[in-house]
């Protein structure tokens, strides 16, 4: 039988064992440590990890795994589910999103996979490009502008003060809190996991559903190849939809890789590690809603049977909307409002909506209708999903997100910029 350890955590099969594992000391002492459980199966089989709450205000996924790893048979079971309950018990303690020892998104702090990642950042390191001859190729590669833009400035080609730079103030060199435990965790991960699905919140007001990321690849590497991002590819669109939510795919190349969304738990374990993952949003955040914990449970529970590690079949879900189904749709930010005010929504969520339905009415405080703004239409067809929160937006804020028609490739090269 597969031994898993995780901190001083050792699996044992047939049963469950829980521990922690130390991550970070506070400059006070104290010591932050994540919660495991490892889960494991009478008989043998993959590795499967689940995480949440690594947003410390989004608590479904907390429940989900209590329920899941509370109600598995194990003698069934062929394999081993490790759990993370918390990714992010700093956030948690404080009821925020982000943990207050650094306050960065943390889902965007895993491991870089991004082959390109060193070529962009040498691209902007001016000083070094200039100064020795090696590098003197790699002039070709930055623009004439911005070689131009340094005589403008005149920069100095001083060594020692280029050292300097080069060794202080390359933010690469110096990792957050957060990215160095990540980057552990992520080793941890990358020794037994097959499958990894990571549990979030979306906003107040949305459907439960699971986020696909693209496959992107890299043709002049041997690892990634397009039959490998295509076989990879499959496999988590098949476990997505085993799990039976809403399905709506992320960002194109350009923009996940400039969201950092390449860098979140599931994409870092999709297009670094290259397994099966993705994220799954379960309605509102800073509260539980128990149709969601039984759908989510049941959900996980078809993506085990669908990996063979449980017996039976998928379950429909029942209890939550689920919407698009046999479509492959992306998300929009629509419509916007052009003034400040305050909007009365016409639509609710799970709704589908056409080109020219009204999504809400913007009045001013007085609940009067504002001129030349008044009603607030959709300019494009699809399911609305979630809304942002409460009454009141700024110029250019979205009311609500819909999921519209996507043609896009879901594998791709990893962008150069
Ligand atoms: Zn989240």
């Amino acid at each position: 039988m597969k031994k898993i350890t995780i901190g001083n955590l050792l699996s044992e099969p047939g049963k469950r064992v829980y521990g922690y594992l130390d991550i970070l000391e506070h400059p006070v002492g104290t010591v932050e440590r994540l919660p495991v459980i490892i889960a494991q199966g009478a008989n043998e089989g993959p590795t499967f990890w689940l995480t949440a709450n690594i947003h410390g205000d989004e608590y479904t996924g907390i429940s989900v795994i209590h329920k899941v790893i509370n109600t598995i048979d194990l003698s069934k079971l062929k394999g081993t589910i490790v759990a993370i309950p918390t990714l992010n018990p700093a956030g948690s303690r404080v009821c925020q999103r982000y943990p207050y020892y650094d306050r960065k998104d943390p889902n965007r702090l895993f491991p870089d996979g991004n082959p390109f990642k060193d070529k962009t950042l040498k691209s902007f390191d001016v000083s070094k490009v200039l100064r020795s001859e090696e590098d003197e190729n790699l002039v070709d590669e930055i623009s004439i502008r911005t070689k131009s833009q340094v005589e403008i400035m005149g920069i100095s080609e001083d060594d020692e003060i280029d050292n300097l730079y080069e060794k202080f103030e390359a933010d690469n060199l110096y990792p957050s809190i957060q990215e160095i435990i990540f980057k552990r965790l992520f080793a941890i991960i990358k020794e037994s996991a097959d499958y990894l699905l990571d549990l979030h919140n979306a906003f107040l007001k949305s459907i439960p559903f699971v986020f696909l990321d693209r496959v992107l690849y890299n043709p002049e590497s041997e690892d990634q190849t397009l039959e490998e991002a295509t076989a990879l590819f499959k496999l988590t669109e098949e476990m997505a939809k085993a799990f039976g939510l809403t399905i709506v795919r992320e960002a194109l190349p350009e923009k996940y890789i400039s969201k950092k969304l390449h860098r979140s738990t599931s994409g870092a374990a999709l297009n670094y590690l290259r397994i099966p993952s993705y994220t799954v949003e379960l309605g509102m955040y800073l509260d539980v809603e128990p149709e969601v914990v039984d759908a989510a449970t049941t959900g996980i529970f078809n993506v085990l049977s669908w990996a063979k590690m449980l017996p039976g079949e998928i379950k429909k879900l029942t209890g939550v909307r689920v919407v698009a189904e046999n479509e492959s749709v992306r998300y929009l930010g629509h419509p916007r409002t052009s003034k400040s005010a305050i909007i009365e929504l016409k639509v609710e969520k799970g709704d589908y909506v056409k080109k020219g339905d009204v999504i809400a009415i913007a009045r001013d405080i007085f609940g009067r209708e504002i001129p030349d703004v008044g009603e607030i239409k959709t300019e494009v067809d699809g399911y609305i999903f979630m809304f942002n929160e409460g009454i009141i937006r700024y110029p250019n804020e979205e009311i609500c997100w819909i999921a519209i028609k996507d043609n896009h490739l879901m594998i791709d090269k990893w962008p150069k910029n």
